[in-house]
């Protein structure tokens, strides 16, 4: 008998599942709006110019293959860091914001999931808000924390649960730990305002709660980098300690490199010493270090002051189109095809994502008779959608609804 014999089929991942019957669908009008990563205008894979031109440096460079330190890179940890919390950030100032270069984002909160499972003192309760991204839920259970809810989206008025939020917050144990989506909240698209934020940050004070950002769309939300950190930098300013991943899949479209960060600040460089220490003895055991490549692109980039303005300028670039479908979408819907229900929260949504409001039975309407494919919660990645498909994708959903 084999010795897996016994081990039985698990279902398929929800997200990526969702690319596998796309592929196997062979008809020629077929969207896939499932996984977000970004299209460019003709629905094609974007490399971004700025990348393409740090890679030229650093292949002409002619650097080695030798392995990186256990905490990565250390040029792109310090600039990851510069571009989160801004040359402000007094922790950063001070020298007491403790970073490592991670496998992309998940890699930065599965990091970050074991650093708190072991060290931190006072909790092992994690709260998220439901919905989240899938992934958190497995992420921070096999990090060894236990996962529980906060109230975030309403269904009636598609955004934000602000009431529930706050209840669900206050009464959350002191000192727990609370995981913030910083920007363009996935799967939802809905953000909390800056005077939303800045009255979070008031209960996770009064509650001691520790705060876990997870900043994966820094620049997407807004085409603005440092417009997107408000949340994070904010609750620095206010004096709180915070958990933080970063991930350069989105906002340099460096998905498949898996290059990101996690940092912590601490309260002095001394502690900041002992933290890192304790960082390396997580991460030696997981994969010893990280990969060399994404890092020096990424790295390239943020060290390099033209690069970085053309940077800048191609991150708003797509947060921009984003924003035009957004816009066209709506006024399909609303204007041109006079589809029943309220689509207003298409254009007010943030980020990548768009939920739709959807229902179940309706993707798989959608997936079956129009071959258009989303997740069955009715979430959209905006960037699939461009002037040769949305007027179908439209029309489509005009059906279903109907
Ligand atoms: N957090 C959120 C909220 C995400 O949407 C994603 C990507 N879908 C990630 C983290 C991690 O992505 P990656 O590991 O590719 O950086």
């Amino acid at each position: 008998v084999s010795a897996w014999a016994a081990v039985p089929a698990g279902p398929p991942d929800p997200i990526l599942g969702v690319t596998e019957a796309f592929k196997a669908d062979k008809d020629p009008r077929k969207i896939n709006l499932g996984v977000g990563a970004y299209r460019d205008k003709q629905g094609k894979p974007y490399i971004l110019p700025s990348v393409k031109k740090a890679e030229e440096l650093v292949r002409t460079s002619l650097p080695d293959k030798e392995y990186l330190p256990i905490t990565g890179l250390a040029d792109f940890t310090k600039n990851a860091a510069l571009l989160a919390y801004g040359a402000d950030s007094e922790p950063l100032k001070q020298g007491a914001i403790s970073v490592t270069q991670s496998i992309s984002g998940t890699g930065a909160l599965r990091i970050g999931g074991a650093f708190l499972a072991r060290h931190y003192p006072h909790s092992k309760a994690i709260y998220l808000p439901v919905p989240t991204w899938g992934n958190h839920i497995p992420l921070f259970q096999d990090s060894g924390l236990e996962v529980r809810g906060y109230r975030y989206y309403d269904k009636d008025t598609v955004g934000l649960d602000f009431e529930g939020l706050k209840a669900d917050l206050k009464a959350a144990p002191e000192q727990s730990i609370v995981l913030l989506h910083a920007c363009a909240h996935n799967p939802t698209g809905v953000d909390p305002t800056p005077a939303q934020w800045a009255e979070i940050s008031d209960i996770v004070k009064e509650k001691k709660l520790l705060p876990f950002f997870d900043m994966a769309y820094q620049g997407f939300a807004s085409g603005n980098t440092a417009k997107d950190a408000f949340a994070v930098r904010h609750f620095v300013s206010q004096g709180h300690q915070i958990a933080l991943a970063q991930s350069f899949a989105k906002n340099m479209g460096l998905y498949g490199e898996r290059i990101g960060a996690f940092s912590l600040t601490t309260a002095s460089p001394e502690e900041k010493a002992r933290v890192d220490s304790q960082l390396k003895i997580v991460i030696r055991p997981m994969y010893s270090n990280p990969p060399l490549h994404g890092a020096r692109i990424a790295n390239t980039i943020l060290s390099t002051p033209e690069l970085y303005a053309q940077w800048e300028g191609e991150v708003k670039g797509m947060a921009d189109r984003i924003i035009s479908m957004r816009e066209k979408l709506y006024n399909a819907l609303t204007h041109d095809l006079k589809t029943p229900g309220e689509w207003g929260h298409i254009k007010s949504q943030i980020g990548m994502f768009s939920f739709t409001g959807l229902t179940a039975p309706q993707t798989k309407v959608l997936a079956e008779k129009a071959h258009v494919y989303m997740t069955s919660n009715g979430r959209i990645s905006m960037a699939g959608l461009n002037s040769g498909n949305i007027e179908y994708f439209a029309e489509s959903v005009d059906k279903a609804v109907r």
